[in-house]
């Protein structure tokens, strides 16, 4: 086992990893940014180092001075949280160059599975169903022709892209040819790859997500899924497993499909498979995410599995203690994820000083935050502040309990999603959880 993990990430997720790190009696290595220098995860950990200044390509971003981080301080292995540097396939092999264990997949897993265009292609050999669609297409001729063939509405979709971002939504042919040309040159500059590829437009679909976990001898366990179709610009803003459209028996097929996709993918570590389910329950796979999950709480509270340990030893070579046959869900966990936003001002990001923070409790109540009282939100970085996630035996007890944990969560300072966030999930449409992809534009 390693005795010095670096954890090159912040906020959240960065003191999720350095707590499994106490737990397991590993030393702790934060890197931070000059705008960070009071962050909880710099405190929280044995050791810290400055990487650089406040934007991420000067610091999160900067390859080099992590590396040189965890040689100075002797860390054997590097976790890269989630978002920044987790699914960069050249950082994963710097890191094997510089003998650091990157707690992931191969860097090779996740350049294949991180090309959404190969990605499709490896699953559709393994026999998993994929959205209908076509191959990364460069010929604005050529893409008409496919994009007559698939239909319309579809989505241009860049091959790199991520967090939500890069997808653009044609409704019709005539707006196709101007929508194909400005796709590819913005996923240029967002993404340094100006690759696209198109995908039939699925609607109503929910987004149902399976997680799994493969060790080093070949065992892949899945963990169940968790449905996170509660979105705003594509990115996930409630998450809950299990999710309330899947059968015992759509499970077990999904386990079934899922396990075989990460077989076909040589994966190892943690890891999700995310895909597109239709009022037919007839579900496609949509991507791969090769890393930790914003949303892992949800089942780590129906599975009782530590995914941030298990992440760990997998990684150390060790092999998982468990097989499917030990996997049983239990009861209904629901995530909010509180924004520094302002959604009555077109989501306005906020930031500034917590003036009062109150944390909410109770049994089976769990906030993952890097927030404290007067700490200062800094403007540079993602605007999600922290997670709340309940854990009841009934879905309707869940809800309640996440109702009652957001009225008692007091974060002041900085505008906040928390008054949203009810609404939502008081919503009969929520509670009867028939919500779809499409539920926050359907509101308005
Ligand atoms: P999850 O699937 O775990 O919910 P998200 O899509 O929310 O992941 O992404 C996790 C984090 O990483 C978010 O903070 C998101 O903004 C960021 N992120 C992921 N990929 C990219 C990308 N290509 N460009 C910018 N941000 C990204
Ligand atoms: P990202 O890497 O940004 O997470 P995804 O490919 O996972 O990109 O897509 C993000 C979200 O966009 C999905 O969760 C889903 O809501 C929507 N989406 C993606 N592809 C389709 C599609 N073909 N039809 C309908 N919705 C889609
Ligand atoms: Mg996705």
């Amino acid at each position: 086992m390693f005795s010095k993990i670096l954890i090159a990430n912040r906020g959240e997720i960065a003191v999720r990893v350095i707590r499994a790190c106490k737990e397991m009696g590993i030393s702790s290595v934060a890197v931070y940014s000059e705008a960070d220098r009071d962050a909880l995860h710099v405190s929280l950990a044995d050791e810290s180092v400055c990487i650089g200044p406040a934007p991420v390509g000067d610091s999160y971003l900067n390859m080099p001075a992590i590396i040189e981080a965890a040689v100075l301080t002797g860390a054997q292995a590097i976790h890269p949280g989630y978002g920044l540097l987790s699914e960069n396939a050249r950082f994963a092999s710097m890191c094997e160059e510089c003998h650091i264990a990157f707690i992931g997949p191969p860097a090779d897993v996740i350049r294949k599975m991180g090309d959404k265009d190969a990605a499709r292609k490896t699953m559709q050999v393994a026999g998993v169903p994929v959205i209908p669609g076509c191959d990364v297409v460069e010929d604005p001729a050529k893409a008409q022709e496919e994009a007559d063939r698939i239909g319309y509405p579809l989505l241009v979709k860049a091959r790199s892209g991520g967090g939500g971002r890069g997808i653009r939504l044609v409704q019709s042919r005539e707006e196709f040819p101007k929508a194909f040309a400005t796709a590819g040159a913005e996923a240029q500059s967002a993404f340094g790859d100006g690759a696209v590829y198109l995908e039939k437009y699925l609607s109503p679909v929910k987004h149902i997500e399976m997680q799994l976990i493969c060790d080093h001898a070949g065992n892949v366990v899945c963990l169940g899924e968790r449905e996170c179709s509660i979105q705003r610009k594509n990115q996930k803003l409630i998450e809950e497993s299990p999710s309330p459209a899947v059968t015992p028996k759509i499970r077990k097929k999904m386990i079934e499909v899922s396990a075989k996709a990460a077989k076909a993918a040589g994966y190892r570590g943690v890891g999700t498979i995310e895909f597109l389910f239709d009022k037919d329950q007839n579900f496609y796979f949509c991507e791969m995410n090769t890393r930790l999950q914003v949303e892992h709480p949800v089942t780590e509270m129906v599975t009782g599995i530590d995914l941030v340990k298990w992440q760990i030893r997998v990684a150390a070579g060790l092999s998982l203690s468990f097989t499917q046959d030990d996997i049983s869900m239990n009861g209904c966990a629901i995530e909010c994820r509180i924004n520094a936003e302002n959604p009555e001002k077109n989501y306005r990001p906020s930031c500034g000083r917590i003036s009062l923070l109150h944390v909410p409790g109770g049994p089976w109540v769990r906030f993952d935050t890097a927030l404290y009282q007067d700490y200062t939100v800094p403007p540079f970085y993602d605007s999600m502040i922290a997670k709340l996630i309940v854990h009841a035996q009934t879905r309707e007890e869940a809800i309640r309990k996440m109702q009652a944990a957001l009225c008692e969560m007091i974060i002041e300072g900085v505008e906040h999603n928390g008054t949203l966030q009810i609404d939502i999930i008081s919503d009969p449409v929520f509670k009867a959880g028939q919500y779809y992809t499409n539920y926050m534009e359907n509101r308005g």
